[in-house]
């Protein structure tokens, strides 16, 4: 377990963290085979093998499922949740707190064809947008504030 005050857990963390149960490899590691494609559990024993022990396996899918991580399709076939497997990202209103989630095919592309600065390997990301609903916008004290993200960093720096 990392000791690092700014380690910021991931999804699957927050869900064990949740249930009590504790972040192992074996579940990690479960958790990245079925991040790529559904499996069975004797396809998953398979892929893992040599790394994972059978029984592990086994014991772990229950574990994650009682997590709400992974859920048994009726053809046999574990898969994410939806709570995982969904990407997304959101907007919140910075004055009544309203999230809306949203996916951008365009932000997507770019965000994964950018490799990140030198000596980091880029796995994951999380986007929120900041703003007004519609609601709060109308409001008659409401003023729109300026967007700031390419001016501020052309000043302080770009990678
Ligand atoms: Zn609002
Ligand atoms: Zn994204």
């Amino acid at each position: 377990m990392p000791t690092d005050r700014r380690y910021i857990p991931d999804q699957l963390e927050t869900l064990l963290r949740r249930s009590g149960l504790s972040h192992t490899r074996a579940r990690r590691a479960l958790h990245d085979c079925l991040r790529m494609a559904p499996a069975t559990t004797g396809q998953m024993v398979v892929s893992l093998e040599g790394n994972i022990h059978k029984s592990s396996v086994y014991r772990n899918l229950t574990a994650l499922q009682s997590a709400g991580v992974i859920q048994r399709r009726t053809d046999g076939y574990w898969h994410l949740t939806d709570y995982l497997a969904q990407h997304y990202h959101i907007c919140v209103c910075r004055i009544c707190g309203l999230q809306v989630r949203f996916w951008n095919e365009k932000i997507e592309l770019a965000l994964d064809a950018y490799s990140g600065p030198g000596q980091f390997v880029v796995e994951d990301h999380a986007l929120e947008l900041r703003g007004l609903c519609t609601q709060c916008l109308n409001l008659p004290q409401t003023a729109v504030r300026p967007r700031i993200g390419t001016r501020l960093r052309k000043v302080l720096f770009t990678m």
